[in-house]
Order: C-alpha cells, then structure tokens, then sequence
C-alpha cells in the first residue's frame, strides 16, 4: 500500500476541481484543479531537476498560496519538504543548508544570485526562486512543465518533511516527520474539532511552521475545505473575513490584538464556527474576555514542531481556560518524574511525555540527541512541565528549560507570573532564575506595567508576600515595554535571562 500523504488529498482534486481551494485579499482564486495543475508541473520541475525520493527541498521564501503547491509536488515525488523561517538571516541559512544538504533550494528573488553562489560551498545541487506574484525562476520553469501524474510509492515511516523546531531553547533541531506522523494528525484534528468540507479557514499564520503548514494546511486539504492566505496577522483584515469564514488559527497574539479592536462583538463572529489557539500559551483572562466579548470560547489546543498537535479541548464539553485539554485520539500522555521518567500521580507535575502516531521519527543527523530525549518504553520527552487536573485536562506549568531552581526549591515560573498578572497594574510578566552566588539561581520578575496604572517593585513585593512562599518570590522585578516574542508569539526567555544575567553578581 502506498502511504503518502498526497494521496489523502487526492479525491478531493478529482471530485471538485471547480471549488475554490485558497483565495488571497488581492482576489486571486486558486481553483482545487488549478492546484493539481500547477503542482503536477511543479512535481516535472522537481524530477527534471534531479530531486529523487528521500530528497530534501528547502524552502526560505514568503508566503504565498503557490508555497502549497511546491509543498504538493514534494510530497508527490517522495521529496522531504523543509521549509525554513523567513526571519532567518544569511548566515542562519547558512548552518541549515549545510545541515540539511538539499537537492533543491528554492529562495526569494532578491537573493537569487548570492544563494547560487552559497550553494556552490554548501552542498546544494539547485537554487531556485519563487516570489508572491506568481513570479520566479520557479515559477517560469513550471510554465513550460509538463504534468506529472505519477505519485510516488512510500512506506508510512517515510520522511514527507523535516521542520527545524522554532530554536527557544537552544539550537533549532531538524525534527524528521513521516508521512504517517502528519497523516494521522490531520485524521485526529479533524475528528476533534469536527471538521468538514464547508469549512473556510483565515490562514494569517506563517508557513514554515507545523502551526501554519500542517495543522492548518493539512486539515484543509485532507477535507476538500477552503481558506483565504493572509500575508500576516493584520486584525481588521481577520474582521473583514470573519463573516464569510467558519475557523481561525491563531497564536495568543491573534487574540490579544483582536480584543483590542473596537470592531470584536457578537455580530462579526456570528458565521464563525471555532476559534482556535496554540504554539504559546494563552492567558485564561484572555480566554474569559474573548468569550465574554464574542460568546466564542477559544479552543486551546498543544503541540510541538516534533509531534504536531498532542492534546486539545473538546469541542463538545468544557473548553477549559488555561489548559491545553485532552490527548486527542491515538495519542497517549503520561506526567513522568524529571529525572526517573516514573509516571506520576493526577495532579503531580512533572515532565509531560507522548506517545502516539504522531510522534516523529527522530532529530536530522543528532542520532545521540535522539536518543536522549526518548525513554525506553517509546515516550518522547518534550521538555514541558505540566499536571493533568481534576478534571483530566492537561495545563502546561512551562518549560523543563525555564525552571527556575533557588537554594534547591523548584519554582514553576508560571504560578508566580499568574500571581504577578493578577496584580492593578500589571499587563504581563515573565518569571526566570538568573545566577545567584549562594542559591544557585535566584528569581527576577520581568513586568509589562499596564497603561493605565502604575505599579512599584516595592508593591509587587508586598503583593506577593503572603502569597507563596518565600523562595518563589522575586528578589527583583524590572519593568520592561514589552517582552521579546518571536512570531509564533513564544516569549523568547533565553534572551531575557541574558539581559538580567549579572542581576546577582
Ligand atoms: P525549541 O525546541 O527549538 O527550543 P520550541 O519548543 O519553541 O523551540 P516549537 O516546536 O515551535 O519550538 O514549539 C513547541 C513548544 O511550544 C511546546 O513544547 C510548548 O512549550 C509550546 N506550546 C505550544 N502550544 C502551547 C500551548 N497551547 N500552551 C503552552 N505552550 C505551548
Ligand atoms: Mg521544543
């Protein structure tokens, strides 16, 4: 049997190939059999240009509805896609190239020339463009390509794709995914949040990332749906569409910025079918404000670049704030001890760990790193902290990374950023443990004040006092505009704890 994904696609192509399958703001409209069209020619580009199965291609270039048809001809000719952040700078490129040595490397126009010339020294065989206006060499390649019909023939455990992790902790890892990770993760979502072909999806995410790429492109093509690209998150262009769509993805971002659009209210959600968030954490006051404002309960769901999505809240029942919900179907999560990997209690927090179809097939040339990061039953430790609660539902407490340990007492940054959040005056925190001469780390409190009131040190100090225990409590809160985000929305704390490093010292 052949297990490409492609081929969960493919009825829909067949059976409606009027239907429109993306649309853009500019009103461009991408037919379902104009997608197998250009795909099909896209799938002879890659064969002419010796891209054989197994194969990566990488992808830095910016989005556009054509970045799912490149997507669509990998899959179809066995090729491992692996799309890169646009964010990544020249010499970033650089290390994933050489990392990923790519058959094809398909780049923006600008950089057309200085990414040929790269590829020369970094194991590259081809250099491509592909611009947003149906434009690149790319592009006039596929206008004079023949169809290809052909799929190419793989087993389940196959590479379709390899996504470098979005690098908040350390070094961005390529996590390799089979054909059968990503397939029975769309199956799994799509069960979950009940997903049909009238469903239309405002996609304002990024492509590079498995929140943009797989569980929304995927969902919507293993479904015969439709989805208009955004180029960016831009909230008056999400209200414009909401009342022809029925879902939006978002990360938490998504939903601060709507809330504070005068135009959020009953009335422009009232096509809308499913709200949902993920990729960082959303804040439960976010999630009571949105329903409270759009009668909407924003459906959170968790995932990682490694396992795509793992657990969700119900679509039916209690969508519970400040918790990412339940493992979805196929998929196991245990709360292991950090160190042991001995499950753990309901209720104890310790180390969430996965196992599961979805789970991927190891680290891109970090055999050693694989390894460590699986226990010997098959459970994949993700490195995020948690509890499942009373009720079943998985919270996150943070990451393994950003536990803070002062004077050998664990301290869950997120319990005292709730209690810092809750504070007049406060709009956001973050909670990291820098050097200390004697407790090895101590706590600092990075505080986003809010507009309106002002708030002192001295008056979180008396806040907290005799709220946890001494240990959690910060030993100095700094007051910061903003803090630093990446574009998927994650606070990047590596980059706070260099900032206060020398706080102790
Ligand atoms: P790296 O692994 O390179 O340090 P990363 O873990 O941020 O980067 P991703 O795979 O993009 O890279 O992100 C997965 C992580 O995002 C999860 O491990 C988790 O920490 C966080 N995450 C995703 N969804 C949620 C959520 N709903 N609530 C809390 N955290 C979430
Ligand atoms: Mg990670």
């Amino acid at each position: 049997m052949n297990h490409n994904l492609y081929l969960q696609f493919y009825p829909h192509f067949e059976r409606q190939p009027n239907k429109v399958l993306m649309d853009t703001l500019e009103g461009k409209r991408y037919r379902y059999g104009d997608v197998l069209t250009t795909s099909r020619k896209m799938a002879s580009v890659l064969l002419e240009l010796g891209v054989s199965p197994g194969d990566r291609v990488a992808v830095q270039v910016d989005k556009s509805p054509e970045i799912v048809m490149l997507y669509l001809a990998c899959l179809q000719v066995g090729a491992v896609y692996l799309p890169l952040n646009t964010a990544y700078t020249d010499s970033e490129i650089a290390y994933f190239l050489e990392d990923a040595e790519p058959q094809l490397y398909v780049c923006r126009p600008a950089v057309l020339k200085e990414a040929q010339e790269r590829a020369s020294t970094s194991g590259v065989a081809h250099v491509e463009s592909l611009g947003t206006k149906v434009d690149g060499s790319l592009m006039d390649k596929v206008a004079n390509a023949p169809e290809t019909e052909q799929v190419c023939e793989v087993a389940g455990d196959d590479l379709a794709a390899i996504l470098y992790t979005s690098g908040t902790t350390g070094r961005s890892k390529g996590a390799m995914l089979s054909h059968k990770n990503l397939a029975s993760n769309s199956q799994s979502l799509s069960e979950a949040w009940q997903y049909t072909e009238q469903d239309h999806l405002i996609h304002a995410l990024p492509i590079f990332h498995t929140h943009g790429l797989f569980v929304a492109c995927n969902i919507t093509l293993i479904n015969g749906a439709s989805m208009t690209f955004l180029p960016k998150l831009d909230v008056d262009e999400l209200l414009d569409l909401m009342p022809h769509a029925t879902v939006l993805m978002g990360v938490p971002t998504f939903y601060t910025r709507l809330l504070a659009s005068e135009r959020l209210n009953r009335e422009v959600v009232a096509n809308m079918r499913l709200f949902i968030s993920g990729s960082a954490p959303l804040l439960a006051e976010t999630h009571e404000a949105f329903e409270e404002c759009t009668g909407h309960a924003i459906l959170e769901r968790y995932g990682m670049t490694e396992t795509n999505m793992n657990t969700s809240n119900p679509y039916h029942g209690k969508r519970r704030p400040g918790t990412v919900g339940m493992p979805l179907p196929g998929v196991e999560v245990r709360i292991a001890d950090r160190e042991s990997g001995k499950a753990l209690a309901q209720g104890e927090t310790g180390m969430v760990e996965l196992r599961g179809p979805n789970i991927f097939q190891g680290y891109w040339r970090m055999p050693e790193k694989t390894q460590a990061e699986f226990r010997d039953d098959g459970f994949f430790i993700t490195g995020d902290l948690g509890l499942i609660d009373e009720h079943g539902y998985l919270n996150i407490v943070g990451r393994d990374k950003d536990l803070v340990i002062s004077g050998g007492y664990n301290v869950y940054p997120k319990e005292v950023e709730q209690l810092i959040d809750d504070l007049p005056g406060v709009m956001e925190s973050a909670v990291i443990g820098v050097p200390h001469g004697d407790l090895g780390e101590g706590v600092v409190a990075v505080v986003v004040p809010s507009a309106s009131d002002a708030i002192s040190e001295a008056q979180i100090f008396a806040a907290l006092k005799d709220q946890v225990a001494r240990y959690k409590q910060p030993k100095r809160v700094f007051f910061a505009e903003s803090l630093p985000r990446n574009v998927m929305g994650k606070i990047q704390k590596n980059q706070l704890r260099t900032t206060y490093t020398d706080t102790f010292t």
